[in-house]
C-alpha cells in the first residue's frame, strides 16, 4: 500500500477520545491525491490482488478472524463496496450479513444477541452490513424502536446511551482479547450526492426496487442522524478497535479506501502461512515418496498388461 494511501487512513482514523466535529472535519466528496477513476483503477486493481493473498494466509493460519462492520445512510454504497473489494476472495472464507430492523425474535433478546450469533470464526472474514450500531442511532432518532424493545422501565431512562457506548466497547475489547480484529467504516455520503442517487434509483427502471418511501422518511432526519453518528463516533473510536470515515461520495474511492482500510488492519497482524515442524517434513516427504512409488507402480502395472496383450495377439 503506497504512503499516501497510509496518510489518507491517518486522516480518516478517528482518534480515540477526541471529540470530533463529523460535518467540518470530514469531507464526503474528498478523493485523496487520486485524479479520477482511471487513475485510481491500478491502484484498486493491486489492493484486490493483496487482500486475496491476505485472506489466504489468514485462512491458512486459522488463528485471527476479522470483523468488518460497515456503517453508512442510504445509498452510500455498502452494497457495492462489499461486491467489489471482496472480488477476489476466496468466498468459503467471508461471511455476509445485513441486519434489517429487528424480528419479534430479535426483540426478545438482548440488542447484541443476534451479531455474536454470526461473529465470524477464526481464519474467516465477517463483514457486518449494519450492525449493533443501529442500536444507538435508529431508536435515538425514532424513540418509538427503543419502546418495542421491552426493557425493563428502570432500564430505559436516559443513561442508555451511555450505557450502550460503554456496553459495545467492552463487547469489542472482548473479541479483540479473542482474535476477532474489529474494523469499523463509516462510508460518508453528503445529503446532495444520497438526492442525486435517490433520484437516479427512481429515473432507472433497473433500480427501482432499490428505493422505498422508508429512504425519504429517514432522509428527512439527516440531521439528527449526523448528530447520533458523531455521539457514536466520539464514544466508540477506541484504540483496539477504531472508526474510520471513508468519504463516499466517489464510489471509485469508497472502494479503494475500504480495501486499504482492510489491507492495513490485516498486515498488522503479521499473518503467515503455518510452519511445518522437522518430523511433519519428513512425514511429508514420505507421503511424497509413496504418492510416487504408486505412480512408478503403475507405470510398471501398465506396462506388463501391455506386453500381456502383444502376447495374446
Ligand atoms: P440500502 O442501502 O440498499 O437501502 P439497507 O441496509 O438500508 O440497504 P434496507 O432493507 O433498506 O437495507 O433497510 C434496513 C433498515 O433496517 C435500515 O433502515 C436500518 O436502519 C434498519 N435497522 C437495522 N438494524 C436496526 C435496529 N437494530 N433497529 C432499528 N432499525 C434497524
Ligand atoms: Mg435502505
Amino acid at each position: 500500500m503506497t504512503t499516501t494511501m497510509n496518510q489518507l487512513l491517518d486522516s480518516v482514523r478517528v482518534p480515540p477520545g477526541k471529540k470530533i466535529d463529523l460535518r467540518n472535519d470530514y469531507d464526503p466528496g474528498s478523493v485523496g491525491q487520486f485524479m479520477s477513476k482511471q487513475d485510481a483503477q491500478d491502484a484498486l486493481s493491486a489492493g484486490i490482488q493483496l487482500l486475496a493473498q491476505q485472506q489466504d494466509k489468514l485462512y491458512a493460519q486459522n488463528t485471527y478472524a476479522l470483523l468488518v462492520i460497515l456503517q453508512a445512510m442510504d445509498a452510500a454504497g455498502k452494497d457495492s463496496t462489499i461486491k467489489h473489494v471482496m472480488s477476489g476472495v476466496n468466498p468459503q472464507g467471508v461471511q455476509v450479513t445485513s441486519f434489517k430492523v429487528p424480528s419479534i425474535e430479535e426483540l426478545d433478546h438482548d440488542y447484541l444477541w443476534r451479531c455474536s450469533a454470526v461473529l465470524p470464526k477464526r481464519g474467516n472474514i465477517g463483514i457486518f452490513n449494519r450492525s449493533y450500531y443501529e442500536e444507538v442511532l435508529v431508536p435515538r432518532v425514532h424513540p418509538e424502536y427503543l419502546e418495542r424493545q421491552q426493557l425493563p422501565p428502570v432500564l430505559n431512562d436516559r443513561d442508555i446511551w451511555d450505557r450502550r457506548f460503554r456496553e459495545i466497547n467492552n463487547f469489542e475489547r472482548y473479541l479483540f482479547d479473542n482474535g476477532i480484529v474489529v474494523l469499523k467504516l463509516f462510508l460518508n455520503i453528503s445529503k446532495e450526492e444520497q438526492k442525486r442517487r435517490f433520484i437516479g434509483r427512481v429515473d432507472e427502471p433497473d433500480k427501482n426496487w432499490k428505493f422505498s418511501a422508508a429512504d425519504i422518511r429517514e432522509r428527512a432526519c439527516w440531521d439528527q442522524y449526523m448528530d447520533a453518528y458523531e455521539e457514536m463516533f466520539n464514544h466508540t473510536s477506541t484504540p483496539y478497535a477504531p472508526w474510520y470515515i471513508i468519504p463516499a461520495d466517489h464510489k471509485w474511492f469508497t472502494r479503494l479506501a475500504v480495501i486499504s482500510a482492510i489491507y492495513e488492519t490485516l498486515d498488522r497482524l503479521h499473518l503467515a502461512y503455518p510452519k511445518v515442524t522437522k518430523e511433519q517434513k519428513e512425514a511429508l516427504l514420505v507421503a511424497k515418496a509413496e504418492m510416487e512409488k504408486e505412480n512408478g507402480d503403475a507405470a510398471g502395472e501398465k506396462k506388463k498388461a501391455g506386453k500381456r496383450r502383444g502376447k495374446n495377439t
